[in-house]
């Protein structure tokens, strides 16, 4: 399991670079030889049928998941820092009835930076300026439990995006929200993506949001099936395949 952390790397425009990586647990083979990249400022979307293996591609790039083969990471050529990672777990469910506010979640992820120790009066103003990015500075005093799944997603979105990381990396944020709601997060994502010239890689079943949004999209099911531009993939056999004409999954 080799994690690299180049400047410029395989080339200067290109941000991740997965090579010949498969995952076993236990005594199953989730991932067979997966190869992809992800080029500075990309949307990629990660599709598959259920138990395909998404967010355990998910977590070895997150470092959760052990594997085999080679993870790269790349970053410009002025960053001395390693890449950071944004990421927005699958929606996480929060009982209506819970008092916890979006101010109380952010005051708890953010106040355990060292950076923040001790300007609590500073912290709210701080919430404000990250809810700002994804347009919710009004969701603030709002109860998590009590948000829409489009809102909570936004909040977790802003969440991923402080401190600003290379690559954002979300899975199926789209499940949960309704098509309005949808729309709105791919135009808010399309609209990061540009502004901080963001990569991002994405897990979704929302197959119609690909064609305008996805600059590539990879489709797995224990190994890639197919990866390419969204109308290719999404007119593949392999597409049919997976999705259609089999049994099973
Ligand atoms: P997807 O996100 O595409 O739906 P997952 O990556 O969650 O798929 O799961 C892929 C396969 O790995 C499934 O067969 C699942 O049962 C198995 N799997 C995932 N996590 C674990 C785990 N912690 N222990 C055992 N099997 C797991
Ligand atoms: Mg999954």
């Amino acid at each position: 399991m080799k994690t690299h952390f180049h400047n410029g790397g395989c080339s200067d425009f290109c941000c991740l670079k997965v090579q010949n990586l498969s995952v076993c647990i236990g005594d199953d083979q989730i991932l067979t030889d997966i190869n992809l990249h992800v080029h500075c400022g990309q949307m990629v979307a990660l599709i598959g049928p259920n138990g395909a293996g998404k967010s355990t591609l998910l977590k070895a790039l997150l470092g959760e998941r052990a594997y085999e083969g080679n993870i790269t990471f790349s970053v410009p050529h002025e960053a001395k820092t390693k890449p950071k990672i944004g990421y927005v777990p699958q929606s996480p469910t929060f009982d209506p009835g819970d008092p916890v506010s979006v101010a109380d979640l952010f005051a708890c992820c953010l106040s355990s930076r060292p950076a923040f120790l001790g300007l609590r009066s500073g912290l709210r103003s701080k919430v404000l300026e990250c809810l700002s990015r994804v347009h919710g500075e009004e969701l603030i005093d709002k109860r998590v439990g009590t948000l829409s799944g489009g809102e909570l997603q936004r909040v977790l979105l802003a969440l991923a995006l402080e401190p600003m990381p290379n690559i954002l990396i979300l899975d199926e944020p789209l499940s949960g929200v309704d098509i309005e709601g949808m729309t709105n997060l791919m135009d808010m994502l399309d609209e990061i993506r540009q502004t901080y010239d963001l990569s991002i890689l994405m897990t979704t079943h929302d197959f119609s949001m690909l064609p305008r949004y996805a600059d590539q999209v990879v489709l797995i099911d224990g190994a890639v099936k197919i990866q390419g531009k969204p109308d290719d993939v999404l007119n593949s056999d392999e597409f049919q395949q997976a999705f259609h004409m089999k049994g099973g999954k």
